[in-house]
């Protein structure tokens, strides 16, 4: 706290992942000796930059951007970028410290890293978009490669962001490095199901995690936060595998469906108009919308997967939905439960499912865009859903045998982040103290 003064995010998520690596350096006091600790909570380096763009008055307008590239151990730093007005250095250094052990988890060879702005692109025109775009990449081109750097999207940068970008690093560049974004369009070295990956493998994740108590989305009632990339594909799985999902929503408020949401309707509202949730219920006049997107949490649910944002879910939220019966919580977003919601949900022996391990969908899929443009060759729709699917049932099986071994049998927290941790800590001891 001393050293990063300010940065509460980053105390929160540093906090998590020590909690639960205590016994492992009770058992291994090797990687005391070696520092891992006092390295591994050290980005490697942090870039901060000026993004100076025009907007279409005229006037010039200044963000900050940001890239830590917080650990290279065992892969090339890997991690979204997000454009959001909330981003600041301590989100930035919580989403890439988190980057390290979800990205390990998934098997890949690829480190943790995580980048953004404060600018925030709702009501922003198309020009204007590209304009921040192209700034924020002549900046940000120095830093990144293939083989270096592999940013791709998070909050606020999808497929149109990532055009952009990726024009503007071939621009300056010259020659066609496919392999230096993640998330790209399908006509020029994207990937098939990258758009889906998050949401499905948090609800593969989820599957897997039902079926060892007996359960499954069969038949069960859903709640989904947000309405973004990772909300939509959440709630298509989930329906496909015969939940109803009645509530979703945006930073502004929830709609609640009693019939089960429509997604063509949302995907419509979001994905190509770009307008907001509460207009939903003009084509589905049956349906409720809630000004506040916090109250969402109060719709009775057997499944809750938060999709939206950081702390989204405090004590007072976790204690609702136990008391509404509950019984599974998936994180599709990127640390949404508050460290005392996880207590209440643990404490409560609600099966609980946490982001590094859950959300590691999207990343792995834009490892396998990674292979995929290294070989000049594109898998089908079908291959890379089963190559996904089989990544996330060995996150879940990994993550449960690591809690059993370290003595908190079912508390995937534990098991996760000491999945992930392992395979970093011993490549960082095998390269030396750097
Ligand atoms: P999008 O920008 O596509 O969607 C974000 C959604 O969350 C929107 O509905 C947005 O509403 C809502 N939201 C954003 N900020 C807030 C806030 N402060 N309060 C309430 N609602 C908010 O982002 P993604 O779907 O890509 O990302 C969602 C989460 O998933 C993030 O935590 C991200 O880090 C995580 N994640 C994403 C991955 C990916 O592949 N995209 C991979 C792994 C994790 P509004 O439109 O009103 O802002």
């Amino acid at each position: 706290k001393r050293r990063n003064p300010n940065e509460s995010e980053f105390h929160q998520a540093v906090k998590e992942i020590l909690d639960s690596l205590v016994p492992v350096f009770e058992k291994h006091p090797q990687y005391m000796e070696n520092g891992i600790l006092e390295r591994i909570v050290e980005p490697e380096r942090m870039i901060i930059f000026r993004v100076p763009w025009v907007d279409d008055q005229g006037k010039v307008r200044v963000n900050r951007g940001f890239r830590v590239q917080f650990n290279s151990a065992i892969g090339p730093y890997k991690g979204g970028l997000r454009f959001h007005p909330s981003v600041n250095a301590s989100i930035i250094k919580f989403l890439g410290f988190e980057q390290i052990f979800k990205n390990s988890l998934t098997g890949q060879p690829i480190g943790g890293a995580k980048g953004g702005s404060d600018f925030d692109p709702k009501g922003k025109s198309d020009q204007e978009i590209m304009r921040f775009a192209q700034s924020f990449m002549t900046e940000l081109y120095k830093y990144i490669g293939p083989d270096t750097d592999v940013p791709a999207g998070d909050i606020g940068v999808g497929t149109r962001e990532i055009g952009y970008l990726f024009g503007q690093y071939k621009r300056i560049r010259g020659g066609f490095e496919a392999g230096v974004l993640t998330g790209k369009g399908l006509e020029y070295g994207g990937s098939l199901t990258r758009k889906e990956a998050t949401g499905y493998g948090t609800v593969y994740f989820v599957e897997e995690m039902l079926k060892s108590k007996g359960l499954s989305f069969e038949g069960s009632t859903v709640v989904v936060s947000g309405s973004g990339n990772v909300a939509i594909y959440a709630i298509e799985k989930a329906q496909q595998l015969g939940a109803k999902v009645v509530a979703c929503s945006d930073s502004d408020g929830y709609i609640y469906d009693p019939n089960g949401i429509d997604l063509e309707t949302v995907k419509k509202l979001k994905e190509v108009e770009r307008k907001r949730i509460s207009e939903y219920v003009k084509e589905h006049p049956h349906a409720e919308y809630h000004e506040g997107c916090s109250g969402i949490w109060n719709v009775p649910c057997d499944i809750a997967l938060p999709c939206a944002t950081q702390n989204e879910i405090n004590e007072e939220a976790a204690l609702i939905l136990v008391k509404n019966g509950v019984k599974a919580i998936g994180e599709g977003a990127n640390m949404p439960s508050t460290l005392e919601a996880i207590d209440v949900f643990l404490n409560n022996k609600i099966l609980f499912a946490p982001a590094k391990a859950a959300n590691a969908g999207g990343v792995a899929v834009s490892a396998l865009e990674m292979a995929q443009n290294s070989m000049r060759y594109a898998w089908s729709f079908e291959e890379v859903d089963a190559k996904l699917k089989e990544i996330m049932t060995n996150i879940y099986k990994n993550s449960v045998k690591a809690a059993e071994e370290y003595g908190h049998p079912d508390n995937l927290v534990v098991g996760a982040n000491i999945a992930g941790f392992l395979k970093v800590a011993n490549a960082m001891m095998a390269e030396g103290i750097i």
